[in-house]
């Protein structure tokens, strides 16, 4: 039976990381490390993320403003409160929650975010730096994964590591991140051509489809390490539940270690928000 990578409790850690960085940061600077939240329109699912988010911060003893703004908030609008919280000092991270309406765009918003305020990772010259190895504000979940890879390799050097998904917000900034620390990475997509190969001859899988339940046993090579990325909602029993991308069960007979969904990769992206923030507000000190 695979070792449970428990995203709970290690998400716990970094948070009390966080409240204490947060009071030294107020103790010695009377800086109090600010994240301010941008939501547009009504998603559910953004909804709660948001919440979340905010709910978090304030435990860890940050500050957090939230702004919720109607579905239909046009550009200029957005663009507009984006420049005000870039220039002001109390506001040290800003996240604007995707997906946008549609008649949004998404590049242009995360591209307007001052890149030192910019804690989700995603705006062009954060994003560059992370492909040069150079220090930046590395996005929220891939960074999660690697601390929870972490908790089971002590040294990744060498692993062969398939990752499933190739978005710019969790699949690319993996393979820097798993490429950053000496993984043998590949890539795989919708086009790739068997994948289950692939995934058998990994030290490491970490699944990022979107697909329900996509990676199976016979995907697993005996003893890999698995995380878990996906978030899909389903009904089942009359209720609506979570899961993965990993089919957990069968999954959990084969692999060495493996996260599950939920209380796996979702807190620790939170977490790692967090630590971001932390991080964006120290640096804005000098
Ligand atoms: P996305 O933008 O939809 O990208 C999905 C990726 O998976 C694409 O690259 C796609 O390939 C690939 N893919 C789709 N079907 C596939 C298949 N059958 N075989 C192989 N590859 C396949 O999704 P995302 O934003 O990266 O999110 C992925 C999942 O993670 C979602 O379930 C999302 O809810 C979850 N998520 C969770 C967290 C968290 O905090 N836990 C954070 C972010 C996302 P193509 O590029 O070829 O289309």
């Amino acid at each position: 039976m695979a070792q449970l990578i428990d995203g709970k409790q290690l998400s716990n850690q970094v948070l009390q990381k966080v409240a204490s960085e947060v009071d030294y940061l107020k103790g010695e600077y009377g800086v109090v490390p600010t994240l301010a939240v941008v939501l547009v329109g009504e998603d559910p699912a953004s909804q709660v993320y948001v919440r979340n988010k905010v709910k978090r911060a304030k435990e860890a003893g940050m500050g957090s403003i939230e702004y919720r703004l109607d579905t239909e908030t046009t550009q200029g609008d957005l663009n507009q409160l984006v420049a005000q919280l870039n220039n002001d000092p109390q506001v040290h991270g800003i996240l604007v929650q995707l997906p946008l309406p549609p008649h949004l765009d998404e590049d242009e918003v995360i591209a307007s975010i001052d890149p030192a305020k910019d804690v989700d990772g995603f705006h062009p010259l954060n994003v560059g730096a992370l492909a040069a190895g150079q220090a930046s504000l590395v996005p929220c979940t891939p960074q999660g994964c690697m601390i929870m890879l972490r908790q089971v390799h002590q040294d990744l050097s060498g692993k062969h590591a398939v990752v499933v998904g190739r978005s710019n917000i969790v699949g690319k900034p993996m393979m820097a991140l798993l490429l950053q620390a000496d993984c043998t990475v590949t890539m795989a997509h919708s086009r790739t051509r068997d994948i289950e190969s692939l995934c058998r001859n990994a030290d490491i899988v970490v699944a990022a489809a979107g697909r329900k339940e996509l990676v199976n046993a016979d995907w697993i090579k005996p003893g890999a390490t698995v995380i878990d990325v996906g978030i899909n909602a389903i009904e089942a029993d009359g209720k609506r539940k979570l899961v993965g991308d990993v089919a957990f069960a069968p999954v959990s007979e084969t692999a060495g270690a493996i996260s599950p969904v939920p209380g796996g990769v979702g807190p620790m992206t939170i977490a790692c928000l967090l630590l971001n923030t932390t991080r964006a507000a120290r640096r804005q000190l000098a």
